[in-house]
């Protein structure tokens, strides 16, 4: 993949861009928010790995900047440990995943790989249907209500997941293992972000909600009315 490095520590910077290397990616280094702005915008990368506190321009505008503009490239930010709201605002913004620094190597290899990955879940000819919303897995394309859904690789897979098995309520845990592989409940407000961001491309536009919280369980997509809370009558 080709991937740019937006990290003001230089050391670091060249740290990641060799093991990149070693494994087969091709990596630049942008050291200044606003150069990577210009050159991601310029020629967008697979991937960004992007550091949120930057001269020139903070990673957070270059991310939604770059979001707004359309930018196809996936990003993963880095984080320092106790920066949970900038996590948040990340994933708002239309990261992908993120890692918190200090981190191992391995970890983040692991993580890029992950995003690298066409699909995180299982690829197949098949096409999910579930009420208006359509979902082309081969090519990976949906459309609701015969408008097509922009959505980010991650937000793909979410939804895929989901709509595989319409009604069926998925926890944030395993949400969390199969479309991320992490497996830490730590990470289960990433899944509440991205299911937000699904709403709003895949839900908002449309009369009937398909993507349903069973409160304190998980997530379902059904056409079914109350689909997802709780009945009285569903221990029965
Ligand atoms: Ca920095």
């Amino acid at each position: 993949m080709r991937i740019l490095i937006v990290e003001d520590e230089s050391q670091l910077a060249r740290h990641v861009a060799s093991a990149l290397t070693r494994h087969g990616h091709v990596p630049t280094i942008k050291n200044d928010g606003l150069e990577a702005l210009q050159a991601a915008s310029a020629q967008p990368p697979d991937l960004i790995v992007l550091d949120l506190n930057l001269p020139g321009l903070d990673g957070l505008s270059v991310l939604a900047r770059l979001k707004q503009a359309g930018c196809p490239s996936r990003v993963l930010i880095l984080t320092a440990r106790n920066e949970v709201e900038h996590r948040i605002k990340g994933l708002n913004a239309g990261a992908d995943d993120y890692l918190a620094k200090p981190f191992a190597m391995e970890e983040l290899l692991a993580r890029i790989e992950a995003l690298g990955r066409r699909g995180a879940v299982a690829a197949s000819t098949e096409l999910l249907t579930v009420a208006d919303l359509c979902m082309d897995v081969q090519h990976r394309r949906v459309t609701r209500g015969g408008q097509p859904v922009a959505l980010s690789p991650r937000e793909f897979d979410l939804l895929q997941l989901l709509m595989q098995e319409p009604g069926r309520v998925f926890s944030r845990t395993e949400l969390c293992e199969r479309v991320w592989q992490r497996d830490h409940e730590y990470d289960t407000r990433t899944v509440e972000i991205f299911i937000t961001r699904l709403r709003r491309k895949v839900d908002a536009p449309a009369a009937t909600p398909l993507i349903h919280t069973h409160r304190g369980i998980g997530y379902c997509v059904s056409d079914m009315p109350g689909a997802g809370s709780s009945s009285p009558f569903s221990k029965a």
